[in-house]
């Protein structure tokens, strides 16, 4: 079966809750040992708890995606303890929320620092092991923030950084896949997860609902397949691409 994972390595960033942790049930349940990682170590335990009581081999380890120091410390933690890495899902990103006149150079940076610049850390850190291997598989988290502009606006630096992270995944994925590693997004439109229920975004999901053809929120459940689907055998032609999953939300 060429969706399954069985003997992969795979590690999940943003994996303490929300997205990250439907990704690294989904990946776990397909045959995948799991790093989750996350900033907060209490949330990343729990959720490695969760997959060692399915059976699911994991490990749960703190880390700032931003911070090449940890990004380095999570990866040679998994090759000490597993060997290697062959499956990498770049979740981890922040949303912040200000009318662009007013968004403040420390909101763009923290933004960019976790969502773009922590991807160019990790997809670089795995992908120099995964090049090694001559196999690997990339997956990283934009948005559909990548793909139009959600009505309404006040993500300036949440959709800038999104919008690069599918030009990362754009130019990784043609530079390596001749050397095995395939990188490739998902953009999920909007999910209902912590992040949505955030004080600044409560406000604008009653405007975002009337903007998606299939009329409701997606559920974290409705990403898991793809993330499988990115991280088999199965998507091996597939590179650079960026996987829309929002109800038809970019179309409209
Ligand atoms: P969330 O806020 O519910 O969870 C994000 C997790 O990432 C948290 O556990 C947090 O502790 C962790 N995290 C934050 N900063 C980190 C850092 N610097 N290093 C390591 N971990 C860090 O968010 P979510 O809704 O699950 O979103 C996950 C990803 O999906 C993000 O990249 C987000 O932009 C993207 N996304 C979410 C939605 C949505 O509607 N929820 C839509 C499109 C894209």
């Amino acid at each position: 079966d060429r969706l399954r994972l069985d003997g992969k390595v795979a590690y999940v960033t943003g994996g303490g809750q929300g997205i990250g942790r439907a990704f690294a049930h989904a990946l776990g349940e397909a045959g995948a040992k799991v790093a989750v990682v996350d900033l907060v170590l209490a949330k990343a335990e729990v959720v490695a708890e969760e997959l060692s009581l399915k059976g699911i081999k994991s490990m749960a380890m703190a880390a700032d995606v931003s911070k090449p120091e940890d990004v380095q410390r999570i990866l040679d933690a998994i090759v000490a303890r597993w060997g290697t890495v062959h499956i990498a899902c770049n979740n981890a990103g922040i949303n912040m929320n200000s009318a662009s006149e007013d968004t403040s150079l420390e909101e763009w940076d923290k933004t960019f620092n976790v969502n773009l610049r922590g991807l160019f850390l990790c997809c670089q850190a795995a992908g120099r092991i995964m090049l090694k291997q001559g196999y690997g598989k990339i997956i990283n988290t934009a948005s559909m923030a990548s793909l139009i502009v959600p009505h309404p606006q006040k993500q300036l630096a949440y959709n800038a950084s999104k919008a690069g992270v599918v030009k990362l995944t754009q130019t990784l994925g043609t530079e390596w896949i001749d050397r095995g590693v395939r990188v490739n997004c998902i953009s999920p439109g909007i999910v209902d997860t912590p992040l949505i229920h955030s004080e600044g975004l409560k406000p604008l999901v009653q405007r975002w609902l009337t903007d998606i053809p299939a009329g409701k929120l997606a559920q974290v459940t409705d990403l898991q397949a793809a993330v499988v689907y990115l991280a088999s055998e199965a998507s091996d032609y597939m590179t650079g691409h960026n996987l829309a999953i929002e109800g038809g939300q970019s179309l409209w």
